[in-house]
């Protein structure tokens, strides 16, 4: 089980780049994204609502306490992978986070507490060069499932695009 933990959240200035963590998260192959910082119910909404007509069985929930909520999933054993630009190199660690089925990836804001780092079982590094949570999630989460992400299926979906080679094409199943 995939599980994400986004810390930090901002209302207003962060409502974009969250929602887009959730919906990476919820098409590359996560089951959850937990959100702290500022409690936002309309960033919950907008992602649980995309879930609800794309399919699947995806959540988006939020919780005050990020270090409780981390220390729960340590409890529970599940590896805790921390995506930083400061961390180990992906493409050297990613065959030991593989071992663990259960995992929590952490993506930070504009601030990360320095307790993360070691709170970790693994800091890892999309390249030494800053960008963005969102990005370094996308490839993490490609790298962690080797692509079969990309044929993930989402069952009761309302909406589904069948893919055309020019033009749009959408069946509604409502
Ligand atoms: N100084 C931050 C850091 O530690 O990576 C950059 C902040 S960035 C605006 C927000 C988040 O994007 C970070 O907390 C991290 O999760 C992710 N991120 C940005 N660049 C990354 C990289 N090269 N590798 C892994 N994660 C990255």
């Amino acid at each position: 089980m995939i599980v994400v933990l986004r810390i930090g959240h901002r209302l207003g200035r962060d409502a974009r780049i969250s929602t887009h963590c959730g919906l990476v998260s919820r098409t590359f192959g996560a089951e959850k994204i937990i959100y702290t910082g500022d409690h936002d119910s309309q960033l919950l909404q907008s992602v649980n609502k995309m879930s609800a007509q794309w399919g699947g069985s995806f959540e988006a929930l939020y919780e005050k306490n990020w270090t409780n909520t981390v220390q729960y999933y340590k409890r529970n054993r599940f590896l805790i992978v921390h995506l930083t630009m400061y961390g180990e190199p992906i493409q050297r660690k990613m065959r030991y986070v593989r071992k663990s089925k259960n995992i929590l990836v952490i993506v930070g804001g504009e601030k990360v507490p320095g307790e993360v780092y070691q709170m970790a079982d693994y800091n890892i590094s999309v390249t030494q060069q800053p960008h963005s949570e969102i990005a370094a999630l996308s490839i993490f989460l490609h790298e962690y499932l080797s692509g079969k992400e990309l044929n993930k299926k989402f069952s009761k979906a309302k909406i589904k695009v069948v893919p055309q080679k020019a033009g749009k094409r959408v069946v509604r199943n409502e």
